[in-house]
Formats: C-alpha cells, structure tokens, sequence
C-alpha cells in the first residue's frame, strides 16, 4: 500500500462518529441498529416478491394487509388492528396497444392507461393528433382545432430542475385534468408524454380526473413512454395529418372494502399524544411498488423494530399506520383522519415516507415557524448521518388530511433524482432498491421521531 493512501484511509477513519451527548449516543445506535439488524429489506422482499402489484381493491392489496397486520404482530406492539376504508377499484384489462399511422408505415408504440380512465371502443381508436404543450395553447386553438382529435400533451419535466419532484409539479396537470380539459374542445382521446427525466420506453401510470365533467364526456386517456412522445413529436413535424391508434379496455368497478393497517405502542409518559408514522400499501398495477411506497412502508415498520432493539420506549404514542389507496383516491389518509376526528385524538406529529427509498437527505416540513425553528435546531446530531436538507414543504399525501392546528408534520426526503425513472412505471421493482439506501431512510425517520419524543414540539 503506498503511504499517502494509507494516511488517506487513517484521517478517513478519524471522522468516524464518536458520540459525545445522549441524543449522539442514541443517534448513533438508532444508525448501528438500522444498517446492522434491520427486517425493512426482508419484509420488501416478501412485499414485492412474494405479492407483487397491490392497486386498491386488488388481491395483492388485500395480501399485503394481511401480511404487513401479521408482521406487526410478531413486533410487540400493544396493539394492532385494522380501519376499514371503502377503495376505488379500477382494472387494467389486457395491454394496451398503440401505433403511429404514417403513410404507409406503422410504428408500434408503448403505451399505458392512466388510472381511472375509461377505456376506448372494443377495437380501438384512431384519429388525427394536435400537439400541445400547455392548457393555454389549447384553448388558443379551440374546438375548431381540436373537435374529433386526440390531444397530445407533450410538455417534458423540466431537466433543469434539482429537485426532480419540483420537475414532476411543473409537469403533472397534463396527466391529472387532461382529458378533463381537451374533452371541453370535443377531443376524443388524450395522449400524455410520460412523467420521466430520462428517455426511455417504459409508461408511467398514475391517477387522472375527470373532475366534474358529465359522464357522457369522458374520453379515454393514456400515458405514452418518452421515447414514444419524441416518435410521435418527430412524426407530427412531416406528417401533421398522421393517425394514431389506440386501444385500451380498463374500466372502474363498484367500490370494495379494503383496509389501513394501524399497530400502536403505548406511550409511557404521554399516552394522549400520537406520533403517526406511515406509507402507503397500495401500489400502482405495472410493477410491485418497491420504491412507491413498499419501502415507506417497510422503513415505517422498522421504526418499532429499530425501538424494540436499542429498548427505546416512547414517551408519546408511537402510531405506524399502512395507509391503503394513496394512489387513485387517498381515502386510506382521509378515513385516518375522520376516525381521529371522531375518537377527539391528539396527534403531536405525524411522518410520511412516500418518496422512495433513496439515500436520505432531510425532511420537508409542515409546521408553525416556532417548529420549523426548533426541528432546524437538531441539524447539528442530525449532520454526521449526512442529513442536512430541512425545509419548508409538503409532508405526505396520505397525512395531508390531518389538520390539528399544533400538529408538526413531516416527509422523509431522499435524494429525488432516479425516482421519476421507476415511478408508476414496472421497473419499480425490488431490483431497483438498495439494501443500505433503504435502511439509512428507516434510521433517519427513527432518529426524527426520538426527538419528536424527547422533545415534544412548540405550541
Ligand atoms: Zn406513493
């Protein structure tokens, strides 16, 4: 070994963590406990693996529930129970095709419904297509324009953006009111470019709305790859009167019974307060959910058994709560807070993970400026975890709905850059998740928590 690579690797161990405070002591067996004696990946496997796809309503969903309540109850909890909660059940049908009809040549494109959408006529549609980027450049070009077309929503994520979810806002109206808004001009089916950064061939699903528009306007609506959005770009620009075929045969079914599943430990000073702890069990029906969100779902487990081992007992009420149908309804998160409501429960604190399971690099908070100021206050334990990132912003969508006026909510925040390359689309496998990445993103939402409970949060 040559000798200034050696002095390299002595000053690189002298950065090792020597915890000299308590909550440095805790932090750093919280750490040791995740990355040495965590279940999360195991119970990932078995989640993405041995189940696969849990869209709410389906099989897999109603598998996952009675994995995850059987888990719990091997985990010394105090209790664990299940909420019902009626879900949204919509199907995919068989898969979907698509070609673009130039001239005389066919190019086969890929393809996906978007979840919620009605499918098209038993054999397919075909019309003429008008390229948009914006909700304004089609009311520019009206009915007129538009009457008996397919509109293709063709605005990319902004590459330009560093944090990938600020990419997805800018980009996601055309996937979430897009059919809603071309079926006002007579359009008879929409086409979105896929909400990803990178080019590739895969379709990403994800929930669209026909807000309040009358039944008998619905049009079928589906999500195009990227590199499908660019044929189809690059073909418009010769050939403006090109047809584009599709055909999908989706459909929503009646409502069906499905459930949150809620494991609760005592708390032993402050039983009244609860601290909420969750991710979603539902999962699109392309792939198995790994990163959205079996890891927030997995990592929100290993919380208690991070606890269990390092024999922290909570000081408030520690809630994991598995939220079902984040992804095409959220009523998981609302009956949540409407039981709640109900029980008049005080909630101090409720953290999200639903972001993926990347490396960790914060939170995104949603408090008063006094908890804003004392959360941002802890930075400093938080630091030699590589945990920097605290900011204001939006927490989780399956907490959104509860709204006591003292509660601090909070979002676990990895790193966003590959998430848009798996999200709703099927290579949100178990392959794409990484053992360590998964368990520093479980230590880091105890290591929030412990301080929740220590230190309770500002009135
Ligand atoms: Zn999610």
């Amino acid at each position: 070994m040559k000798t200034n690579l050696l002095l390299a690797l002595l000053l690189f161990n002298s950065a090792t963590i020597f915890p000299q405070t308590k909550d440095e002591t805790v932090f750093k067996e919280i750490y040791t406990s995740a990355l040495t004696n965590s279940k999360c990946y195991s119970w990932l496997d078995y989640l993405s693996n041995n189940i696969g796809s849990r869209l709410s309503g389906s099989a897999g969903a109603e598998k996952a529930v009675q994995y995850t309540k059987q888990q719990m109850e091997t985990m010394g909890f105090d209790k664990v129970y299940l909420q019902e909660v009626m879900v949204p059940k919509w199907v995919r049908g068989e898969k979907e095709t698509a070609y673009i009809h130039n001239n005389k040549t066919k190019i086969k494109v890929p393809i996906c419904a978007l979840g919620g959408s009605i499918a098209t006529p038993k054999n397919g549609l075909s019309a003429e297509v008008v390229e948009v980027h914006s909700f304004d450049e089609m009311k520019a070009l009206g009915t007129d324009k538009i009457k008996g077309k397919i509109v293709f929503y063709n605005r990319p994520m902004d590459n330009g953006a560093i944090e990938a979810f600020d990419a997805y806002s800018g980009a996601i109206d055309q996937r979430y009111m897009g059919a809603k808004e071309a079926s006002k001009y007579g359009a008879i089916a929409t086409i979105v470019r896929s909400m990803n950064l990178r080019l590739d061939d895969l379709p990403h699903t994800g929930a669209q709305s026909y807000g309040d528009i009358p039944k008998a306007q619905y049009i079928p609506t589906a999500a195009i790859s990227t590199n499908g959005a660019e044929s189809l770009s690059k073909t418009l620009k010769s050939n403006p009167n090109l047809k584009f075929y599709f055909k999908q045969s989706c459909q929503q079914l009646e409502d069906v019974l499905s459930y949150n599943v809620v494991g609760e430990i005592k708390g032993n000073a402050h039983p009244e307060n609860i601290m909420v702890v969750g991710g979603h069990l539902d999962s699109w029906d392309l792939a198995d959910g790994s990163h959205d969100d079996g890891a927030g779902v997995v990592q929100s487990m290993e919380v208690v058994n991070i606890f269990r081992n390092i024999k922290y007992k909570p000081k408030n009420t520690l809630r994991i709560v598995l939220f079902m149908n984040e992804e095409n309804g959220t009523r998981g998160g609302k009956k949540y807070e409407e039981l709640s409501l109900a029980n008049k429960e005080n909630h101090i604190f409720a953290l999200e993970s639903d972001s993926g399971g990347f490396t960790p690099r914060g939170f995104s908070l949603e408090c008063n400026e006094a908890n804003f100021t004392k959360i941002s206050s802890w930075k400093s334990v938080f630091e030699p975890y590589l945990i920097h990132s605290f900011v204001k912003g939006h927490s989780g969508s399956d907490i959104e709905a509860l709204t006591s006026p003292t509660i601090v909510k909070a979002g676990l925040k990895p790193d966003s850059q590959r998430y848009f390359d798996y999200h709703h689309a099927a290579n949100d496998t178990f392959d794409a998740i990484d053992k360590r990445e998964l368990e520093l993103g479980a230590g880091t939402m105890a290591a929030l928590i412990y301080m929740i409970d220590q230190n309770g949060i500002a009135k």
